[in-house]
């Protein structure tokens, strides 16, 4: 009986030490993929996509579990899937062997219509394989239990909220004269997406969402409100499929991360589009992006990795917010951190 008083002594510690933690966000560096874990302050994890197929699958699942390490965490609840491309899909069953998912959250049948590149098939039946009875599949407006934090689903399969949440609603004078793009015929327009929410604080993740369904989400009027902390979309605007202004400035994210590649996403267009941001306080990157010049890349102090892809390391960058909207950025290549106030 002393042994198990103990136990659940300990068990507690450890529980309230890691509420006192607040919310945690990881983006991991999967080298242009998309992998990120989010640990609520309750302690339920989800990981928002798994990273690369073949030979980059043992790399990625790799870093999984150094993000893991660095949480405290012996195992991941929650898969949840964006899409399935190969960058977001493709490491499923290798991160589900270290992360043993009890639960799987997805945009729901794969439709071969969408597919760019080969393979889609193959990765949708892999991702099965693992998921297969355990899986839900998740619509606009759903929301995700998730402890003390909040899980809203704001896209998925083609479709968007058709209410506003998190204070949202206002006309958005963006609109106007914002440039439209046609429905995009990919695999990434089916991209689920969430807003996670802790107090004050909140995160948005749309995976590699295009400017078609960004524009939904935020023409006539924005139904995302203003949040704290952006993901950039499509690993910042890769090739301007995504980053639609409309959305990016009505939503005035105090902070933005973008999970780019050496060479993949955050074009200088992208990084000038994101300084008009209203109110913007840091941009943090992945990578160095390779094409760029000084100019058209976050200073070096929020920069994960500097190198290309066959000399990375792979750091991550690291988020806890506070449920009075503070949180803190820290690059976890130089532990260099920066804590943001939260806004009024
Ligand atoms: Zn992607
Ligand atoms: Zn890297």
């Amino acid at each position: 009986m002393k042994t198990l008083a103990f136990i659940v002594a300990a068990a507690l510690a450890f529980a309230q030490g890691r509420a006192a933690q607040g919310l945690r966000v990881y983006v991991i560096d999967v080298e242009g993929g998309g992998a990120t874990l989010v640990v609520s302050p309750s302690g339920e994890s989800m990981l928002i996509d798994s990273g690369s197929p073949g030979p980059a699958a043992e790399r990625d699942s790799a870093r999984i579990a150094d993000a893991m390490r660095a949480a405290g965490l012996p195992k991941i609840n929650d898969l949840f899937t964006t899409h399935y491309d190969s960058d977001h899909v493709g490491g499923a069953s290798a991160a589900n062997a270290v992360a043993h998912f009890d639960r799987f959250f997805d945009h729901g049948e794969m439709d071969p219509k969408w597919e760019q590149g080969r393979g889609i098939e193959d990765r949708y039946g892999a991702y099965l394989g693992i998921a297969q009875g355990r899986r839900t599949v998740v619509k606009p407006g759903d929301t995700i239990p998730f402890g003390r934090a909040r899980v809203d689903v704001v896209s998925s399969a083609g479709k968007v909220i058709d209410r506003a949440i998190n204070g949202g609603g206002q006309q958005n004078p963006f609109c106007k004269d914002a440039e439209s793009k046609p429905p995009n015929t990919t695999e990434n327009s089916q991209s689920t997406g969430v807003l996670i929410s802790y107090g004050r604080f909140t995160f948005l993740d749309v995976g590699d969402l295009t400017w078609d369904k960004e524009m939904d989400l935020t023409c006539p009027t924005n139904k995302l409100g203003r949040i704290s902390l952006l993901l950039a979309t499509h690993h910042g605007f890769f090739n301007d499929q995504s980053g639609a202004p409309a959305l990016l400035w009505a939503i005035q994210p105090q902070v933005v991360i973008a999970n780019n590649g050496p060479r993949k996403g955050m074009a200088p267009a992208a990084f000038d589009r994101i300084q008009k941001v209203s109110g913007l306080e840091g941009l943090w990157q992945s990578h160095l992006a390779l094409a760029s010049d000084k100019d058209h890349n976050a200073s070096e102090d929020m920069i994960a990795n500097l190198e290309p892809s066959a000399e990375c390391k792979g750091h991550a960058i690291a988020v806890t917010a506070k449920s009075d909207g503070s949180f803190t950025v820290a690059n976890m290549r130089s532990n260099i951190s920066k804590t943001y106030r939260g806004r009024q």
